[in-house]
């Protein structure tokens, strides 16, 4: 039985990508804290250089710590080749940066992370990478698509609102117009959601919410779902051309399973250089063993949490999906049957000032600007994440003066449910 394609997802969770240590037994997966790895001969350095064979030479292009993560997260997500780097952001980066070139146009939601709207504002101004802005429907995307449109961006479910897109019409979008769908699934965790099996063809997670799960360290996670055709195609030139530094190496024939991953390894780590140390990479390796149990959790939290706010009087909406209420809830149960996570925003009497009398009593729950942790969470979006935003982009978010944005954790929820009501009173 093949443990990374052939067990359930809590079992993968645990042993995917790692095995017991070969020199020392070590069951654990060790920390390989060091830079270089010691070549056997001038010959065996040239071969792992010039990409003929495989191996370890500089950590900040590989390393055997941060290479169980890369497999584990591929095989959670279901997709081929897995990368971690140093932060969600950056994640962002290398995949923008191995798709698109100055003048290149992509598709891209206009409900996204607010650093990662931030980064495609400043990669247009800067580089001349123009993103056509859509809505996350389906209607909406196939209507900003033109000839020119290298890659389709959008948010699995999405930070703040928590509402869930219409992942598999939108696949097939992109798929009927040959432009590989790039989806940012950090809400919702491949425990709740796979977007690979619904079509999409890159998975990018900041690893710094659900895979670590307790918010004590950055990172970053690529999935390269090995299910878009780059050969031969002109488009993507560092995917589908030849590599002069590496003796005219073609990745879609040198690694035809995954050539998109590995581009975004000698571009964006080798050459860009965000990497993740090694001792993170063991904290998140940690952090993925329990997260199907902590995103069931989770899920049954915020939705007690969700049921309490919209039935409080002080309330006048909340974005939760899976109120009997949301517009968007039959979506929400047939792409997420079992959750979309803990994330939500909710909408009070009045503005500013009320928000923050409420805010200032709460004793469980933390005022910080973090998302997936295991400590219930709430932040105020219009003077924070989401400041620089022109208020048009608040209305079409939903936020107001008056909205915070909830992050439940994992305590007992009688205690949620008193901590809202004490502060509330
Ligand atoms: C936090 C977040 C990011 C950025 O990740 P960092 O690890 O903070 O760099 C990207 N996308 C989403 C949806 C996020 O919530």
């Amino acid at each position: 039985m093949s443990i990374e394609t052939e067990t359930g997802f809590a079992t993968r969770a645990i042993h995917a990508g790692s095995v017991p240590d070969p020199t020392t037994g070590a069951r654990a997966t060790p920390i390989y804290q060091t830079n270089g790895f010691q070549f056997d001969s001038v010959e065996h350095g040239a071969e792992i250089f010039a990409l003929r064979k495989q191996g370890f030479a500089y950590s900040r292009a590989s390393n055997p710590t941060n290479a169980t993560l890369e497999r584990r997260i591929a095989s959670l997500e279901g997709g081929e080749t897995g990368i971690a780097v140093a932060s969600g952001q950056s994640a962002w980066l290398i995949v923008m940066l191995t798709l698109l070139a100055s003048g290149d146009e992509y598709v891209g939601s206009r409900l996204l992370f607010g650093g990662s709207l931030g980064l495609m504002k400043r990669l247009e101004q800067r580089l001349n990478i123009i993103c056509r802005w859509a809505m996350p429907t389906p209607a909406s995307i196939q209507a900003a698509i033109t000839p020119r449109t290298k890659a389709i961006i959008i948010e699995t479910v999405i930070n703040p609102t928590g509402e869930v897109v219409d992942l598999p019409a939108i696949a097939m979008i992109a798929k009927a117009h040959n432009i590989p769908l790039v989806v940012d699934n950090t809400l919702a965790s491949p425990a709740l959601l796979r977007p690979i099996e619904h079509g999409a063809n890159i998975v990018i997670h900041s690893a710094s919410k659900f895979t670590i799960g307790n918010g004590t360290a950055i990172g970053g996670l690529v999935v390269d779902g090995g299910n878009f055709n780059f050969k031969d195609d002109k488009r993507y030139p560092l995917i589908s051309e030849s590599w002069e530094e590496y003796d005219g190496i073609v990745l879609t024939e040198a690694v035809p399973k995954a050539p998109f991953a590995a581009a975004c390894r000698l571009m964006g780590m080798k050459e860009l250089g965000p990497s993740m140390a090694p001792i993170l990479a063991f904290m998140f390796l940690n952090g993925l063993e329990t997260l199907p149990l902590r995103m069931a959790k989770h899920v049954e939290n915020a939705g007690k949490v969700a049921e309490f706010l919209e039935a409080h009087p002080k309330f006048t909406h909340v974005s939760y999906p899976y109120l009997k209420s949301s517009p968007t809830r039959d979506t929400a149960l047939r792409i997420c049957p079992n959750g979309a996570g803990c994330i939500f925003m909710a909408t009070m009497n009045g503005g500013r000032k009320e928000v923050n009398t409420f805010i200032s009593k709460l004793k469980v729950f933390s005022h910080l600007v973090n998302i997936g942790e295991s400590r219930s969470l709430v932040s105020h979006p219009a003077s924070t994440t989401h400041r620089t935003l022109p208020l048009e982009d608040h209305k079409i978010f939903g936020i107001t003066e008056g909205t915070i944005r909830f992050s439940v954790g994992l305590e007992d929820a009688e205690d949620l449910l008193r901590d809202l009501s004490e502060a509330l009173a």
